[in-house]
């Protein structure tokens, strides 16, 4: 377990590499980990996340009210706390406007297509959530309608969301989506996407352990459990195993 001062310093730096990256411009973007069981740790409402400073942070409970700090939470503190809500597993969380990402929520063009093997290994699909108004409630509703199946998504005509067993691994798949979103964009320019066949998607699945986790939850008769397959991927298992029955 990393100590508070380790994750301040933490913060600072994935900030500065957000910012570095091109990912926020200005005071967008915010970040936040796990103090313990029941803290977090989060930046600070605007400031540019490049030149942040570890005695910035505020630290909060798990319903957004403010403990420590000098300047109030993040203004996407309501989504933050949605994801650690549903996802007990998630230890940080990453909000970015990566320039390229954020065109395909423009767009609505979700990256669904299984196209790099790192990317189906890592997150699997990312959808887009639903628009909503930033800083307001109905943000975390439209996450968290995926959040339990997914490590990421976009947000329409807004950004990205990320979400990780610690800092560095939520702020890594942030990097993944926009990696993976220029690579689409120029293959979509080039005219052709060439597809992963679904043997090579479910044997990338396979390393990842999903379908050994689905299979686990469907003998275990619960439905409540995260489905960390998109419908579409569970739909292509599920016609593979009625195929094998026959
Ligand atoms: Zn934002």
């Amino acid at each position: 377990m990393s100590t508070e001062s380790q994750l301040r310093a933490d913060i600072v730096e994935v900030g500065r590499r957000m910012y570095a990256r091109g990912y926020t411009a200005s005071n967008d973007g915010n970040i936040s980990v796990r103090l313990g069981s029941d803290r977090l740790l989060m930046t600070p409402k605007s400031v540019c996340k490049g030149f942040m400073t570890p005695d910035m942070m505020c630290i909060t409970d798990l319903e957004g009210t403010k403990l420590e700090g000098v300047r109030d939470p993040s203004s996407e503190m309501l989504m933050h706390l949605e994801v650690y809500r549903q996802r007990p597993d998630a230890q940080a969380v990453v909000h970015a406007h990566p320039p390229t990402a954020t065109g395909f929520a423009v767009a609505g063009v979700p990256l669904d297509r299984a196209v790099l093997a790192e990317v189906v290994t890592t997150l699997g699909s990312i959808p887009i959530a639903e628009y909503a108004t930033p800083s307001t409630k109905e943000l975390p509703e439209a996450v968290r309608k995926y959040v339990k199946a997914h490590d990421g998504m976009l947000l329409a005509n807004h950004g990205a969301l990320t979400l990780g067993a610690d800092l560095f691994a939520a702020y890594y798949k942030m990097e993944t989506i926009e990696h993976f979103a220029k690579i689409s964009l120029v293959a979509r320019m080039l005219g052709r996407e060439n597809l992963i066949s679904r043997e090579e998607v479910l044997r990338l699945q396979e390393l990842r352990g999903t379908v050994a986790d689905v299979l686990r939850r469907a003998a275990d008769g619960n439905s409540e459990g995260e489905i960390r397959l998109t419908y579409r991927e569970l739909s292509a298992l599920i016609e593979d195993a009625i195929r094998s029955l026959r």
